[in-house]
């Protein structure tokens, strides 16, 4: 049993008006009692960021973004900046989603400037890595995992690196409804883990790392049941309170 704090977070994604994420809100900080003991990170779209702020100020719940630029201010269309997001009370921030890599170009070079940009910011990064279907067939699963934990770390002092979170999430796992195996998902994060002590041992044993990939009510005790990973962030599931209180309960 690691003495790493349970640690569940809530991937919106592109879901949810601000009046659905104050329904959403109502309903499961209503029944949010018994998980002081847990961080639990609920991650709106930008537009209902503040009003969620305001919604779980006196609440276990914390608030983060899906994503942020690098830069402080300036010509940047369309984006938003760290110190922005922690004006308004945001917490922390998404980072390297698959999604943002895949369908909108965030590559290593941009992370490895995001994560210490967030931290200055006081902005705890969750910094997802995770393999394509092809190239964990291709045995490639360790050498993507240490190239994107190495690549995005790279500006993070040692003594920074355990506030960083990492959520592991196999590409294939995410939205698919195809779950990695609860030995797959260990056996990643151990790796990850392993990775994190290569720079600094102490690191490696306070960093959380979370598993990511179709986690739903009836799967999340089997998965955060073991001892490596240290919580989910959880897309489909977490737009439902019962549900995503069903996972956040598991941990
Ligand atoms: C995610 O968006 O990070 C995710 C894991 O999604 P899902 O739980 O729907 O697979």
């Amino acid at each position: 049993m690691s003495d790493r704090r349970p640690y569940l977070a809530a991937n919106w994604k592109m879901n949810k008006t601000p009046a659905e994420s104050d329904a959403f809100f109502e309903r499961f900080l209503g029944e949010i009692g018994g998980l002081d003991d847990r961080d639990i990170v609920v991650c709106p779209p930008f537009t209902s960021l503040a009003d969620a702020v305001d919604r779980c100020r006196r609440s276990p719940v914390r608030i983060a973004a899906q994503n942020m630029h690098e830069a402080e201010s300036g010509a940047f269309t369309g984006e938003v900046s760290a110190p922005m997001l922690s004006a308004i009370g945001v917490e922390a921030v998404v980072l390297g989603h698959s999604e943002r890599r895949a369908l909108f170009a965030e590559t290593d070079e941009a992370l490895a400037r995001k994560v210490p940009v967030a931290l200055a910011a006081g902005l705890e990064p969750i910094l997802c890595v995770g393999e394509s279907e092809a190239q964990r067939d291709a045995g490639e699963t360790e050498s993507v995992l240490r190239r994107q934990v190495e690549a995005d770390l790279a500006g993070v002092g040692d003594a920074e690196l355990a506030s960083v979170v990492i959520a592991y999430e196999p590409i294939w796992a995410i939205g698919t409804g195809k779950t990695a195996t609860p030995d797959l998902a260990e056996e990643a994060v151990a790796h990850i883990r392993a990775l994190i002590g290569e720079r600094d041992p102490a690191a490696a044993a306070a960093i959380r790392i979370l598993y990511g990939g179709s986690v739903k009510p009836d799967n999340a005790a089997e998965l955060l049941g073991r001892g490596e990973i240290d919580g989910a962030l959880v897309g489909g599931a977490s737009l439902e309170p019962a549900d995503f209180l069903a996972i956040c309960r598991a941990a």
